[in-house]
């Protein structure tokens, strides 16, 4: 049975529970479910639907965590996109490009490390950008949360869930 995204009240993601534990929320009367898969959930006495998004009514305040700059984290922040052709690739094959390169005197920071197919890295070689005039889709920045979490679903985000976790 599939995950639910369990969303702060100010609709934030905070993380993915397992459908027992969001219905079990439900219940203690902590969380409204927001999207629900069309699948039901049996018990002796009631049929209800999976939950796929439930939120919080209370806000929680957490501790801001600051997601780690590692390959799995770039390239799920890119939604496993080359920057520069689009192209959908697996974690396997995809490989991470210095925007600005290295031997440029770029850094590896969240802003100028990009999810890159091996094509477009060998084209870029090393040069910026302009020089290689292969454009960015879009500017690279520091995700707002835990990417990773979209990794673990292999990049296969329920489409529920797709209003919820768009990257900043
Ligand atoms: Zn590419």
């Amino acid at each position: 049975m599939r995950s639910a995204l369990l969303l702060n009240a100010s609709y934030e993601p905070l993380m993915v529970i397992s459908w027992q534990k969001a219905v079990t929320l439900f219940f203690m009367g902590k969380v409204e479910v927001i999207e629900e898969y069309d699948q039901d959930i049996r018990s002796v006495s009631i049929v209800i639907k999976a939950p796929a998004v439930v939120r919080l009514l209370r806000y929680v305040k957490r501790r801001t965590v600051r997601p780690a700059l590692s390959r799995v984290n770039v390239f799920a922040r890119d939604n496993f996109e080359c920057q520069y052709c689009g192209a959908k690739l697996q974690s396997k094959i995809a490989t991470i490009d210095h925007v600005i390169p290295k031997s440029r005197g770029g850094t590896t920071c969240w802003t100028n490390v990009v999810t890159c197919c091996m094509k477009c890295n060998r084209k870029k070689g090393g040069k910026t950008p302009k020089e290689a005039n292969m454009p960015l889709r879009k500017k690279p920045k520091e995700p707002h949360w835990l990417p990773v979490l979209t990794f673990r679903m292999n990049g296969n985000v329920p489409k529920l869930w797709q209003n919820f976790i768009n990257l900043k």
